[in-house]
């Protein structure tokens, strides 16, 4: 279990499917009950003979004591400070938004190093925010379709120095 990978992003950009698909069947669980706050969840992950501990910032949804941006904060920091690595995850789909550019904001300041990654990249509607990726400054996005497990392997390459 040699280091710890922080999946970071705002609501709805597929890193609880990530997550599912690093960890496991065994621990799947996409749709938390209602009115359940999970702050977040960690797994032992798998891609190919790599392994190592992966935190998805689930919860960030069902938190209702704080405003969107303190709870965000508070959750990223906190999995920020477990963390070698960082993945920021945005839906290549809708673009860059408002909030993702918010989180690569603070990534970028902050120590821990963050790979960006453009999901829903499966077909052709990812290709407009696969560019518009490039906006947020840190470095080139790899496209990927967590739910379809397209774009593993350069995901991968990009985890091998952390190992
Ligand atoms: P989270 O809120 O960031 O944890 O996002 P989820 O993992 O819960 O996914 C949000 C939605 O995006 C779900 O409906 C997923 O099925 C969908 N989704 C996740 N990954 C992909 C993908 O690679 N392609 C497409 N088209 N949809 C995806
Ligand atoms: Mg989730």
């Amino acid at each position: 279990m040699g280091f710890t990978l922080a999946v970071i992003g705002r609501p709805n950009v597929g890193k609880s499917t990530l997550f599912n698909r690093l960890v496991g069947k065994r621990l799947a669980i996409v749709d938390d009950q209602p009115g359940v706050t999970r702050d977040r969840r960690e797994g032992d992950a798998r891609l190919s003979d790599l392994r190592f501990r992966v935190i998805d910032t689930a919860g960030l949804e069902e938190a209702f004591d704080e405003s969107m941006e303190g709870r965000m904060r508070r959750q990223t920091e906190m999995a920020l400070e477990e963390a070698d690595v960082a993945v920021l995850l945005i839906d290549a789909r809708a673009g860059v938004m408002p909030l993702d550019a918010h989180f690569a904001k603070f990534l970028r300041k902050h120590s821990t190093p963050v790979i960006l990654v453009a999901n829903k990249c499966e077909g052709a509607a990812g290709q407009p925010g696969l560019m518009e990726a490039y906006s947020l400054g840190l470095g080139d996005p790899i496209p990927l379709s967590a739910e379809h497990g397209e774009g593993m392997l350069d995901l991968y390459q990009a985890l091998l120095p952390y190992e």
